[in-house]
C-alpha cells in the first residue's frame, strides 16, 4: 500500500473499514463484493482494458458494429474505396472481439470458481487477492476480512442475483479503496491473480482447487486491508480470526520508541522519515530554550504526527511541568485530521506506559459544529445558530421559564447545568464528532462542555481565531497557562489572519442596519424604564465602577469580548457621557450620522486614526475615550436589555467594533474611504475601511503570553521575513527538505508557447490573444497525455472568466472537453463544493478531469488534490495582489516605513507563497507524484523563483527553467513514464528515506548530520 502522511498500519488497524447496516453480507453479497473488487483491482493495475461492466458494453458495441459492417458490405452500391475501408475496419473489429471474448471467458470461469467457493466454503472470513508472479512474490495484495454473523455461516444455495444493497456496498468499497490510494501504482507487464480463501481446515476442496497450505507473506511485504463490518458484529470485529483456520499470517508490527537527548519519544509508526526526526530535534531545542520557532517542512512528510509525538513525549518526560499543547488549525477538516492522528498516538502511548500516559485532548469549534439540538441546528448560518442557542440558554430566558412553561429551553443545556461540577469529560482524545456523540449520550451540551473542559485539557485543537481574534480569545483562551506550547499549523498566511482579525468595513447597509438596531434598542430602553427601571439603574451604578466589576457572566450570557485587548479598558471607569443607556444611544446616533456623511464622498480618502478621531470629535463631539468603550458598553446594554437575537444586531456591533478599534490604536491602522470599487467605477458602492497593517498587533499578546509559539507550514519562504512581519525573535528557524527515493515532483517553468511567443499574465500581456491561445494549447496538449486529474490555477476570478470565455469562442474548451470533463470554482461555496465533488467522482471513474480554480481562493487554501485527483497543476501567471488597491498600498507604505520591507520584496514574497500553496496541493505524501507548471515567463527570473520553498526549488532543474509548450510535453511524458515504474519505497538501495529504530540508534552515536538523504 502507498504510504500516506505519517503512514503505517497495525495488526488491529485496517486501511479501510466498510460498515454495513446488514447483520450479515450473505453468500451473494460476498460473491459480488469479491467479484467487483477483482474487476477493480485488475483494471487499476492495468491487467484488463476497462472495468467489467464497460467490458461487456464494449463487447456488445463491437458485435453490433461488426454486424453493421457486414450489412454495409452486402450493399451493391458501395464504392471500392469505401469497401476497402470497411473491410479493414471489419478485420480490426473481429480481432478486438476475439481478444475480448477470450478475456471474458477467463473472467466468466473466474466468477464460476468464486461462486463455487462461496457455496463450498461456508463462513468465509478472509479472502486475499494477490497480484504478482506467485503468491510468495506478490507485487500487491488486498486482504478482505468479512465479519459474518454466525447464523450466516452456512453454505450458500441462492442464485447470486445482485441486490441493490450489494451494489451500493461494492461502490462504497471501491470508492474507499481509491481514497486510500489503491491501484495508483501501476506495474508494467502482465501479472497473475491469485485468490486465497481463509477457510476452516475441515473444508473439502473441490478437485480443481489448489491444495490447502499455510500461507505467509514475505517479511517486508504489507498488504492493503479491508474490513467489512456488519451491524451485529461491531464488537467482534477487533478480534482476529480463530486459530483453527488454515493460515494466520500478519507478523506483529512494532512501533518506535527512541531518545532525543533526555526525552523518550513515542512514535506510532514502524518507520520515521529523516526530516521528521530532524524536525523533532529542532522543535525540542525550541522547547528547551522556552522560545518561539519557525519550522518549514514540505507537505506530505508527516509534520503533524512528528510535532504531536515530540510535544506529548516531552510532556511525559516532565511530569511535574504543566505543559499544555494548544494546536491551531485553519479549518475544521484539519482539526479533525489532527485529532485523528493524536488518537492513534495516544493509544500507542497508553499501551506502552499505561494510564500515566492518558491525556485529555479536545477539539473546540463554534456552536454550529458542536450543537446537538436539532431545532437549533436547522438555523442557516453560524450567527443564527448562536442566536437560536442564546434564545434557549440566556439566564433571563431560563428564569422566565420557571413562570412560563411555554418558554422553550434546551434540554442539553439544562442537563449540563444540572450536572454542574460533575459534567466532565473522562480522559481521552475527542474529535468534534466524538464530543457530539458523548454529549448526545449523556444528554449534555457538547459545546458548553468542551468550553468548560478547555481549562483541564492537556491538548486543545481549535481555529486560529480563538487565539488571534481578541474578541474570541478574550473569552475562550483567557485561562491558558504560560507554559502552554502554541502551534500555528499551515501558518503561511498567518500575517493576513492577524490583520483581518483587527480590520473592519462599514458600508451603507451596515449603517442602515445599525440605525434599525438603535431604534429597537431605544424601544427596549423605554419598555424597561416603564417596567423595570431598577435594572437600568443597577447597570449605571456598575458602569461608574468600571466594566471589570460586572462580575463573571454565566457561560451562556457571554458574547464576544472586546476587540482590542480588553485588559486596559476593563480597569478604567466608563466615561460619564455613555453611562446612561439613552445617552449612549445618542452618541451612537451621532457616530452613525458622521459615518454616513463620510461615506457620501466622491473621492477616495485616506487618513490615520488620529486625524479621523480628531475630526469626529470636532464635528460630532465624540471623544476618543468614548469611542474606546463603545463595544463593551453596547455589550453591557444588550445584556441589560436581555436581547437574545444577537444575529440581528450584527450591524451595530460592527460599528461599535470599528469605534473601539479606532479609539484604541493610533498606529498600524489606516482609514480608507472609497466611493466605488476601482474595477467597477460606474457603480457607487461606498465603503469605509479600518484597515490594520501591522500583523504583529494581533499576535503580540500570544508571543508575550506563551512560552513557546511554533509557526510551521510547508511554505514559509523566505523564512527570515516572518519574524519581521510578526515582530518576534525565533530561537529556532529552520527549513527542511523532503527525503525521496525518486524524484516524484516535477516542477517546470513554461515561458513560451509552441510558437515561441512569450506567455505571462503581466498587465500589458494578459489579454494578448497569443498568450491566451498558448495557455489554452498547453492545456489541450497536457490533458491528452496526463492520466487522472489536472488542476489549473488562475490569478483572479475575472481573469479566469475572461480566459474561459475566449477558449470557449476559439474552440479550445471543446478540445479540452473531448479528453476530460471540466469543473470550475466559483465564488459561491455551495457551487464550488458540488463542482469539487463531481470532479472527484470523474477522477474516480478513471478518465480524470480538469478543475479551474483561483489562487487565494478557498480551493487553493484548503483542498488537497493528491494521488489521482491531481497529477498536474498549472499555475497560470504570478498571483500578485491587486496593486492599485488602496488598502494594499497603505500596508506597503507601513511595512516600508516601519519594518524597512521593500514594496517589491513583499509583493513578490506574497505572490510566490500563494503560487507555492497552489502547486503544493498536488503532492500530499511521498508515495504521490505530480507535475507543477509555472506558466509565466517571470518565473524564470531568479528574484521571483528564489522565493519558492526549498523543497520545490531542489527539484527545479536548470533545464526546466525556460520551456516552450512542446518541450514541457516531452518532459511530462518522460516523467509519467518514469513514475509508472516500480520503485524502492524504503530507499534501501541508496538514499535512505525510511529510518527504523535501529537506524536511529546508530545515528544517535554518529550524530544527526550524518543522515544520508
Ligand atoms: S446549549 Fe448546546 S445543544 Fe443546546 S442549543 Fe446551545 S449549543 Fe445547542
Amino acid at each position: 500500500m502507498e504510504m500516506a502522511e505519517g503512514e503505517g498500519t497495525t495488526e488491529e488497524n485496517y486501511d479501510v473499514d466498510i460498515a454495513t447496516t446488514a447483520s450479515s453480507l450473505g453468500g451473494s453479497g460476498i460473491f459480488h463484493i469479491i467479484n467487483d473488487i477483482v474487476g477493480f483491482v485488475l483494471y487499476m493495475h492495468q491487467q484488463i482494458p476497462s472495468v467489467l461492466q464497460d467490458m461487456s458494453l464494449e463487447f456488445d458495441g463491437l458485435q453490433t458494429e461488426f454486424m453493421d459492417l457486414e450489412a454495409n458490405l452486402t450493399q451493391p452500391q458501395v464504392k471500392p474505396l469505401v469497401r476497402r475501408k470497411l473491410v479493414s475496419r471489419k478485420r480490426e473489429v473481429k480481432n478486438e472481439i476475439k481478444k475480448l471474448e477470450k478475456l471474458m471467458k477467463t473472467i466468466t470461469s473466474l466468477r464460476s470458481a468464486l461462486q463455487l467457493m462461496v457455496r463450498e466454503a461456508p463462513g468465509i472470513q478472509k479472502v486475499v487477492l494477490i497480484l504478482g508472479g506467485s503468491p510468495l512474490r506478490p507485487q500487491k495484495a488486498y486482504e478482505l476480512l468479512f465479519t459474518q454473523h454466525s447464523d450466516s455461516l452456512l453454505g450458500y444455495e441462492g442464485d447470486f442475483a445482485k441486490s441493490k444493497a450489494a451494489e451500493a456496498l461494492s461502490k462504497k468499497t471501491i470508492r474507499a479503496l481509491i481514497s486510500v490510494g489503491a491501484g495508483s501504482t501501476s506495474y508494467p507487464g502482465p501479472m497473475r491473480l491469485f485468490i486465497l480463501v481463509h477457510a476452516p481446515p475441515t473444508l473439502n476442496l473441490p478437485q480443481h482447487f489448489l491444495p490447502k497450505r499455510d500461507f505467509r507473506y514475505n517479511r517486508k511485504f504489507v498488504p492493503s486491508k479491508l474490513r467489512f463490518k456488519c451491524r451485529a458484529q461491531d464488537n467482534a470485529t477487533n478480534s482476529p480470526p480463530t486459530n483453527d483456520l488454515i493460515w494466520s499470517l500478519t507478523r506483529r508490527r512494532k512501533k518506535m520508541i527512541f531518545k532525543i537527548e533526555d526525552v523518550t519519544v513515542y512514535f506510532p509508526y514502524d518507520n520515521i522519515y529523516p526530516e521528521q526526526y530532524e524536525y523533532m530535534v529542532e522543535l525540542k531545542r525550541a522547547l528547551d530554550a522556552k522560545g518561539h520557532c519557525l519550522l518549514e517542512m514540505p507537505t506530505g512528510t508527516g509534520k503533524t504526527i512528528a510535532l504531536l509525538s515530540l510535544i506529548t513525549s516531552y510532556r511525559l518526560s516532565r511530569p511535574d511541568s504543566p505543559i499544555k499543547l494548544v494546536y491551531c488549525t485553519r479549518t475544521v477538516h484539519e482539526m479533525e485530521k489532527t485529532l485523528g492522528e493524536l488518537k492513534l498516538l495516544h493509544d500507542y502511548q497508553v499501551r506502552h506506559l499505561g494510564t500515566q500516559a492518558k491525556i485529555l485532548a479536545i477539539g473546540l469549534s463554534s456552536r454550529k459544529n458542536l450543537c446537538v439540538n436539532t431545532k437549533v441546528l436547522a438555523a442557516e448560518n453560524r450567527d443564527s445558530v448562536d442566536a437560536a442557542c442564546r434564545k434557549r440558554t440566556a439566564s433571563w430566558v431560563r428564569a422566565l421559564s420557571t413562570e412560563n412553561p411555554n418558554v422553550e429551553l434546551c434540554d442539553y443545556f439544562e442537563n449540563y447545568e444540572k450536572a454542574a461540577d460533575n459534567a466532565l469529560l473522562p480522559p481521552g482524545v475527542y474529535t468534534l464528532e466524538d464530543l457530539r456523540a458523548f454529549g448526545k449520550n449523556r444528554g449534555w451540551c457538547p459545546y458548553f462542555l468542551a468550553r468548560h473542559m478547555v481549562q483541564f485539557a492537556n491538548v486543545i485543537v481549535y481555529s486560529y481565531q480563538y487565539l488571534l481574534d481578541p474578541k474570541v480569545a478574550g473569552i475562550i483562551s483567557k485561562e491558558l497557562q504560560k507554559e502552554s506550547v502554541v502551534v500555528f499549523d499551515e501558518a503561511h498566511n498567518i500575517d493576513n489572519v492577524c490583520i483581518e482579525a483587527l480590520s473592519v468595513s462599514v458600508r451603507r447597509v451596515t449603517l442602515e442596519g445599525a440605525n434599525r438596531n438603535l431604534n429597537k434598542i431605544r424601544q427596549e430602553i423605554d419598555r424597561f424604564k416603564a417596567t423595570d427601571a431598577g435594572r437600568l439603574r443597577a447597570e449605571y451604578n456598575r458602569l461608574v465602577e468600571g466594566l471589570a466589576l460586572r462580575g463573571d457572566l454565566s457561560g451562556s450570557d457571554q458574547w464576544l469580548a472586546n476587540p482590542a485587548l480588553p485588559h486596559d479598558i476593563l480597569k478604567e471607569a466608563v466615561p460619564g457621557n455613555i453611562r446612561r443607556a439613552e445617552h449612549f444611544v445618542h452618541v451612537l446616533r451621532r457616530l452613525l450620522q458622521y459615518l454616513g456623511v463620510r461615506l457620501d464622498t466622491e473621492n477616495v480618502e485616506k487618513e490615520s486614526p488620529v486625524s479621523f478621531v480628531s475630526s469626529l470629535n470636532s464635528q460630532a463631539g465624540i471623544e476618543q475615550k468614548t469611542l474606546k468603550f463603545c463595544y463593551d458598553r453596547l455589550q453591557s446594554l444588550m445584556l441589560t436589555l436581555e436581547i437574545t437575537d444577537t444575529d440581528e444586531f450584527l450591524p451595530i456591533q460592527t460599528v461599535c467594533d470599528f469605534a473601539t478599534l479606532v479609539g484604541t490604536y493610533a498606529r498600524g491602522f489606516s482609514i480608507i474611504i472609497e466611493p466605488y470599487d476601482e474595477r467597477m467605477p460606474h457603480i457607487p458602492d461606498p465603503i469605509l475601511q479600518l484597515s490594520c497593517h501591522d500583523a504583529s498587533l494581533a499576535i503580540k499578546p500570544v508571543f508575550d503570553r506563551f512560552q513557546s509559539v511554533v509557526i510551521t507550514s510547508g511554505t514559509l519562504s523566505p523564512i527570515d521575513l516572518y519574524p519581521r512581519l510578526l515582530s518576534f525573535t525565533p530561537v529556532v528557524s529552520r527549513s527542511f527538505k523532503m527525503s525521496m527515493t525518486r524524484d516524484c515532483i516535477c516542477p517546470m517553468v513554461l515561458t513560451r508557447g509552441s510558437d515561441q511567443l512569450p506567455v505571462s499574465t503581466k498587465f500589458d500581456m494578459r489579454s494578448d490573444p497569443g498568450v491566451v491561445r498558448n495557455y489554452g494549447k498547453l492545456l489541450v496538449e497536457m490533458v491528452s497525455i496526463v492520466p487522472d486529474g489536472v488542476v489549473c490555477f488562475f490569478v483572479s476570478y475575472s481573469y479566469m472568466d475572461g480566459i474561459i470565455a475566449t477558449w470557449n469562442e476559439t474552440g479550445i474548451l471543446k478540445e479540452i472537453m473531448q479528453q476530460k470533463l471540466v469543473f470550475i470554482e466559483t465564488q459561491d461555496v455551495v457551487e464550488t463544493t458540488l463542482a469539487l465533488d463531481n470532479y472527484r467522482r470523474a477522477c474516480d471513474c478513471g478518465r480524470g478531469a480538469v478543475f479551474f480554480s483561483v489562487a487565494r481562493g478557498k480551493v487553493a487554501e484548503g483542498i488537497d488534490f493528491d494521488r489521482h485527483y491531481g497529477r498536474l497543476v498549472v499555475m497560470y501567471g504570478v498571483p500578485f495582489q491587486y496593486t492599485l488597491s488602496k488598502i494594499l498600498r497603505a500596508r506597503l507604505e507601513y511595512l516600508h516605513d516601519t519594518f524597512q520591507i521593500k514594496e517589491g520584496d513583499f509583493l513578490t514574497f506574497d505572490a510566490l507563497r500563494q503560487a507555492a500553496q497552489c502547486v503544493g496541493r498536488v503532492i500530499r505524501s511521498k508515495a504521490d507524484y505530480g507535475m507543477m507548471i509555472f506558466a509565466d515567463k517571470r518565473y524564470s527570473r531568479h528574484d521571483k523563483r528564489s522565493k519558492l520553498p526549498g523543497w520545490i526549488l531542489s527539484h527545479l532543474r536548470d533545464a526546466h527553467l525556460n520551456l516552450s509548450t512542446d518541450m514541457a510535453i516531452h518532459i511530462a511524458r518522460e516523467f509519467l513514464r518514469k513514475m509508472a515504474q516500480p520503485y524502492d519505497k524504503a530507499g534501501t538501495m541508496g538514499r535512505k528515506t525510511l529510518l527504523t529504530q535501529e537506524d536511529l540508534e546508530k545515528m544517535a552515536e554518529t550524530g544527526v548530520q550524518d543522515m544520508a538523504y
